[in-house]
């Protein structure tokens, strides 16, 4: 085949070629260049044969072409990098050429293919996975939230709750859970409507966010105008008095209620807790009985009549 393309052929298609390409002989001179080359360099067409590689690229490049010289000496292989240069991004590749007579390596031959645009489109692609990264982030996030309350919900309980238990049985931890419902809050929404309604449960979530005042306490709102709250390495004492301090925060919100008999709305709660959890105890079993613990001393509390804080006394799976 090569036959039939003349020496002439060749040397055009070289010179012509749409990829900056150069020979640099073992002295460091341009054996050819390209004019794609010449141009990269801002050299005229023909500028840059028999000129010094230092003199053209600077001496940190030709310290780099000796030491490409040494490495393909020794057998090895140059690999491709990527290279900057005059506000572009190209991939740089070095092959040696031998004398076929003498085996030896009496050239390198250097291909700068402009990889600019992929470059861009891979940053772009980069930010724009970046940013719904970003988005994704916020939408856990956001799924992980009540709406009306701002507190953790019940979804994000059941991730919590369970780390929580978990953290307890490897510490040998005291865990408590507060089990937390507005009195007769179904009067206060007949009375004053749903908006009412949702505005007070907003106050007494907000009055209760602010009573907790350790970073691991954890609330979130369990169900309509229940929530649960969440204390690690908090003891039953501790518990108690936390579930006080929320009464009162909610107390200090006087927040009028005609229907009842206190003249404002009030809450419930009943209190669970375990000193520690047994080290084979199973995280779910645990969960189940501090949250039923926390319910029936929470029913317990309704039906002494309300506004008050109970224990559940029976005993949980403790050590
Ligand atoms: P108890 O003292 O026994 O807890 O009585 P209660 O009326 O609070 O309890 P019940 O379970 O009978 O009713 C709960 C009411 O809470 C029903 C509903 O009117 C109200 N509620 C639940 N979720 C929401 C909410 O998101 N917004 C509003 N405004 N009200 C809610
Ligand atoms: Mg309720
Ligand atoms: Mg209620």
């Amino acid at each position: 085949m090569l036959s039939y393309i003349s020496a002439d052929i060749i040397r055009h298609v070289y010179l012509n070629f749409p990829v900056a390409t150069c020979l640099i002989g073992r002295t460091g001179l341009f054996i050819a260049a390209n004019r794609e080359y010449a141009r990269l360099l801002g050299e005229p067409e023909g500028g840059v044969v028999g000129r010094h590689f230092r003199d053209l690229c600077g001496e940190a490049l030709y310290q780099q072409v000796v030491r490409d010289f040494a490495t393909v000496d020794a057998g090895g292989c140059v690999p491709n990098k990527e290279f900057g240069f005059g506000g572009r991004t190209f991939i740089v590749a070095i092959r040696p050429l031998t004398e076929p007579s003498r085996q030896r390596v009496f050239a390198l031959c250097i291909v700068l293919t402009d990889i600019t645009e992929q470059k861009t489109l891979e940053q772009r692609l980069e930010l724009a996975n970046e940013q719904l990264s970003a988005v994704n982030r916020q939408l856990e996030e956001a799924a992980r939230i009540d709406p009306v309350t701002g507190l953790w919900n019940r979804r994000a309980l059941e991730e919590l709750l369970p780390r929580e238990i978990a953290r307890s049985r490897r510490d040998g931890t005291p865990l408590s859970v507060l089990m937390v419902d507005i009195d007769y809050f179904k009067k206060y929404n007949d009375h004053y409507g749903h908006l009412a309604g949702d505005i007070a449960l907003r106050s007494v979530a907000q009055a209760m966010e602010e009573a907790l005042h350790r970073p691991g306490d954890l609330i979130a709102r369990y169900g309509g105008e229940e929530f649960l709250v969440v204390l690690p390495t908090t003891d039953a004492a501790a518990a108690l008095q936390v579930a006080d301090h929320l009464r009162s925060a909610v107390a200090a919100r006087a927040i009028a209620d005609a229907t009842s008999h206190l003249g404002r709305v009030t809450i419930s709660i009943g209190v669970a807790s375990l000193n520690g959890v047994v080290p084979d105890a199973d995280v779910e079993t645990v969960r189940t009985a501090l949250v039923h613990g926390a319910d029936q001393a929470l029913y317990a509390v309704k039906s002494e009549g309300r506004d008050g804080i109970r224990l559940h006394a029976e005993a949980l799976p403790t050590p």
